[in-house]
């Protein structure tokens, strides 16, 4: 069986460190009593670690080649709201996923983002080891301090494979986290306006 190198013409400038990775997956291997060598399990190490490019590439992503241009002057000042950015994470205590979606609101002062960059941020955050608390906080310190809105919020749903793999109560699987800023926080009928169009039509979270 012959590795697939596709993927490498892929990987972008990182700095991640494949030998280390490879070694360290071997050792796994090993310490668990498998037998590395076998077919299933010999080109294991070189695939985990030319996937944590991927999975762990939001470190190395450039925000402002992710920006590209399209930030826009406008005179618009309602709320924009981008809901259901279904997103990748790992968590960094067991580094297993978590997997849910993302929504983010803002109020324009001025200026405005061109809506299929959202979900990039998003991804940004999401492929690096996280905590979802940090994640969410993270989006919305980035969009106040890019467009400098009257107003930001991100709430995001999650599920923790780390919860539901390993026997904890499954009710716990599912977090909820928000982090507001500006009129979000001081407006209690724009955070709700928010919150009320997030939930509309709402569909379970399942994997
Ligand atoms: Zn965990």
């Amino acid at each position: 069986m012959e590795f697939d190198d596709e993927a490498e013409k892929e990987i972008k400038n990182d700095n991640i460190d494949n030998a280390a990775i490879e070694n360290a997956i071997t050792n796994i291997l090993k310490a668990v009593g498998e037998d590395s060598q076998r077919e299933g399990l010999q080109f294991t190490p070189r695939r985990v670690a030319r996937m944590y490019h991927e999975l762990l590439g939001g470190y190395t992503m450039d925000s402002t080649a992710i920006i590209n241009g399209a930030l826009f002057e406008v005179q618009y000042d309602e709320m924009v709201i981008v809901r259901d950015i279904e997103f990748y994470s790992m968590c960094e205590h067991h580094m297993l996923p978590f997997i849910g979606r993302a929504h983010v609101a803002y109020i324009p002062e001025g200026k405005v983002l061109g809506l299929s960059k959202i979900p990039r941020i998003v991804d940004m955050y999401a492929r690096r080891l996280q905590v979802q608390e940090r994640m969410t906080r993270q989006i919305a310190d980035f969009l106040r301090d890019l467009l400098k809105p009257q107003g930001v919020a991100v709430v995001i749903e999650a599920m923790h494979l780390c919860s539901m793999m390993r026997g904890v109560k499954k009710h716990d699987a599912r977090m909820t986290t928000s982090a507001m800023h500006g009129a979000f926080r001081a407006n209690l009928a724009t955070r709700q306006e928010f919150l009320a169009n997030i939930s509309r039509g709402e569909s379970p979270l399942h994997i």
